[in-house]
């Protein structure tokens, strides 16, 4: 199978390290033959004094783009870049967060949810927080649907994120809904190898095990946020492993909708 990976940011959020250049290289060097940047999309608060800072500013969106591109061409007889963002979807800043993407002319876009709700106010709430109850993950289905259903994302970026501690089949009613909304619309789920790497509270088996009986698809998304990432190809074989013991396929890139008309 081609190796890809079209879930790599870049210093401008803040929480990243290295050169764009540096990932296009260890990505080269790892044998990729696609990488997808896809840095956390600045965002459109009503609220003029928040601004959440694990994401670039608007003004950065420009040079991103810019810089992306030049890449693309540099490299292009080694690799195919890709520029896109992994955004939340967030219902009151969505319209306007659209309207500042479409002129950046992206190839793709990537849906991770970190917060429910609108982030800048007061009932939002980070997803990867212990102790999620049932509320909560009603809602944060309800939202991805939501989003998803606008129907400009290539694929859901960690889709297990939810740190739920409620009854287990509350989490199986609720994983269900969203396993079979993407299975119905063709979105790839991703498994995220930055949480496998740092043992965070996703991947969650509880979440594949629905996952392969719903009969999903899998993207392994490495989450770089350091160029030396893009470099472990071996972790990257070990989440499709674990892929294929569930039973769910990973999709090759060229079996990828990019989805991205509404950019
Ligand atoms: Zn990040
Ligand atoms: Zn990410």
């Amino acid at each position: 199978m081609m190796k890809y990976n079209l879930h790599t940011h870049t210093k401008r959020c803040n929480h990243a390290y290295g050169e764009d250049k540096e990932y296009v290289e260890n990505a080269i060097k790892s044998g990729m033959k696609v990488l997808g940047f896809s840095d956390h999309c600045p965002q459109f608060f009503p609220k003029k004094d928040y601004y959440s800072f694990f994401r670039m500013l608007p003004e950065q969106a420009y040079e991103y783009a810019e810089n992306v591109r030049s890449l693309q061409k540099e490299y292009k007889s080694d690799i195919k870049i890709l520029l896109g963002f992994e955004t939340e979807y967030y219902p009151e800043t969505y319209d306007a967060f659209m309207d500042f993407v479409r002129p950046l002319g992206l190839d793709y876009m990537i849906m991770g949810q970190h917060f429910v709700g609108n982030e800048y106010d007061e009932d939002s709430f980070y997803t990867a927080n212990e102790g999620r109850g049932k509320a909560f993950l009603s809602q944060y289905v309800n939202q991805v649907i939501e989003g998803l259903d606008k129907g400009a994302f290539t694929y859901l970026a960690h889709p297990d994120i939810v740190n739920f501690s409620g009854p287990d089949d509350y989490y199986r009613e609720q994983m269900t809904v969203l396993c079979r909304y993407a299975k119905e619309h063709n979105i790839p789920l991703e498994f995220n190898m930055l949480g496998y790497l740092n043992n965070r509270n996703y991947p969650d088996y509880r979440f594949w095990r629905i996952a392969a009986e719903v009969g999903n698809s899998a993207v392994i998304g490495y989450d770089a946020h350091s160029p030396e990432v893009l470099l472990k190809i071996d972790a990257a074989g070990e989440c499709a492993a674990i892929m294929s013991y569930f039973g769910i396929h990973v999709l090759d890139f060229n079996e990828m909708e990019l989805r991205n008309e509404m950019l």
